[in-house]
């Protein structure tokens, strides 16, 4: 849809339809233990009345792409849709296919499984079938093996040329993808409808009505990044931050900068075994190193875990030891496996917790693409908050990454300027991985934001008054 919403739609609230939605619900509610737990877009939602109605799904049908202005949608195609046109896609090979409201009944049948479509975003389902210019397994397995012999300097020269080389993709979108803010107002827009109202509560995406989120994470990639590791957090904790530092099972560990770390109230987490490709390479592999990972995380107190270079297996996620993984991207055509789940708020992936970074990587913005201001990530972050999501700000303390004098002082430029926004819930991302699991299933006081069909038909989506007093308190 355009960010303005369905078309405009005057006859919502009528008594009639008020009536059949009534029964609709009821029947909804009768057939809901047949309906199965909510899908990934109702636990995102979270509206207060659960008793939503269950949209058409698409099934086994094969999957398409639909389109609708710039949004791209992945999803199985739904027929058999009757009524008024509201909004229009274009299916594959350019055929109409229609989000149909039927004003008699009150229900709405949207083009395609909105469920599914969610599901292939996170997932990120549609990159098997989309052609994008990535390394294939061959390429990127001669590329760790030859890398430790290739200087540094030639390594870079070689992912700038890239990365000037490399087209940006039509999809996601970089930096700001808003394929599944889009989704989240289309499932709203059509629930509402077929509940026959234009209002309803549902559980705030933050604590205490904070509009927003942010979380900064750090990879340490040496065993001299724990020097460093300690000037990031100086900087952070005199701005009134706190971090996690992913440290790497490739070096020794400096325990005494873990303890130190953890007594100031950072947190540690675990960057794997050995930066490659090697966790998630093959199904053997990544049973065999789980053990040794696992050991890894409990001796570091780890309760995240980012994978190296980001190397991820969708499935395998819900498997790690962890609470919570941050190695999705929201969109990162940049890294050696590009791509990116679309979404600003956190997921689940089984029982993990998924907190994707938002924001492009110190190293993309500051050395391949060569930014010398923080605007970029500043900019990022607004829009986040004006959608209410997740900022999560994925950075490296070591030399060639924070270390070098001038990404430091962007670094500060950034978090100075975070710090004033008061909206934003500066939280540790264990701590945003709790609340996440909590407010999924309704245990915390979440305060409820309001999801509104307006007069001009957007969707709209309002915080909770902020409670400044009450609440949670953070850590930091
Ligand atoms: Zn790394």
């Amino acid at each position: 849809m355009e960010e303005k919403g369905p078309a405009r739609d005057p006859d919502v609230a009528h008594g009639s339809e008020e009536r059949i939605a009534d029964t609709l619900l009821r029947e909804i509610r009768e057939r809901r233990g047949a309906v199965g737990p909510p899908n990934g877009l109702q636990r995102l939602l979270a509206l207060e009345d659960e008793s939503a109605p269950a949209l058409a799904c698409g099934g086994e049908r094969p999957r398409e792409w639909f389109k609708h202005g710039d949004w791209r949608v992945y999803a199985p195609p739904v027929e058999g849709g009757v009524g008024t046109v509201v909004a229009s896609f274009s299916g594959a090979d350019g055929r109409e296919a229609a989000l149909f409201r039927d004003a008699v009944s009150g229900r709405v049948f949207p083009p395609f499984d909105l469920a599914t479509a969610y599901d292939l975003y996170v997932s990120e389902g549609w990159v098997a079938e989309t052609a994008q210019r990535k390394l294939s397994p061959w390429q990127l397995d001669a590329f760790y093996r030859l890398k430790r012999f290739v200087p540094r300097k030639v390594q870079l020269a070689a992912r700038r040329s890239l990365a000037r080389r490399q087209q940006q993709p039509e999809f996601p979108a970089w930096p700001l993808d808003r394929s599944v803010v889009r989704l989240l107002r289309l499932f709203a827009y059509c629930t509402l409808l077929a509940q026959g109202r234009r209002e309803a509560g549902f559980r705030w995406f933050w604590p205490d009505g904070h509009r927003a989120a942010l979380i900064l994470t750090h990879d340490v990639e040496e065993e001299e990044g724990f020097r460093l590791a300690l000037e990031v957090a100086d900087l952070e904790e005199e701005l009134g931050f706190r971090s996690s530092f992913n440290v790497g099972g490739w070096y020794p560990i400096d325990w005494g900068v873990v303890h130190e770390l953890s007594t100031r109230g950072f947190e540690i987490g675990s960057h794997g075994l050995s930066h490659d490709r090697s966790l998630f390479g093959s199904r053997k592999a990544f049973e065999t190193q789980l053990p040794a990972l696992r050991d890894v995380i409990d001796r570091l107190g780890a309760s995240g875990f980012r994978s190296p270079s980001t190397y991820r297996v969708f499935d395998w996620i819900g498997e790690l030891p962890v609470d919570y993984d941050c190695s999705m991207p929201h969109s990162d055509p940049f890294e050696p496996q590009p791509g990116g789940c679309c979404t600003l708020w956190p997921f689940f992936v089984g029982k993990v917790v998924e907190l994707p970074y938002t924001l492009p990587q110190d190293h993309t913005l500051f050395t391949l693409l060569g930014h010398r201001t923080a605007e970029l990530w500043l900019e990022q972050a607004t829009a986040i908050e004006e959608e209410f999501g997740l900022i999560h700000c994925l950075s490296h303390p070591d030399r060639g990454y924070l270390a070098e004098p001038r990404n430091r002082a962007l670094y500060r430029e950034f978090l100075t300027a975070m710090a004033e926004r008061r909206e934003v819930w500066k939280a540790l991302p264990q701590e945003v991985a709790a609340w996440w699991r909590q407010r999924d299933v309704g245990e915390v006081q979440a305060g409820l934001g309001t999801v509104r069909i307006d007069e001009g038909a957007d969707v709209v989506l309002e915080p909770p008054a902020r409670s400044l007093t009450a609440g949670r308190e953070s850590r930091l």
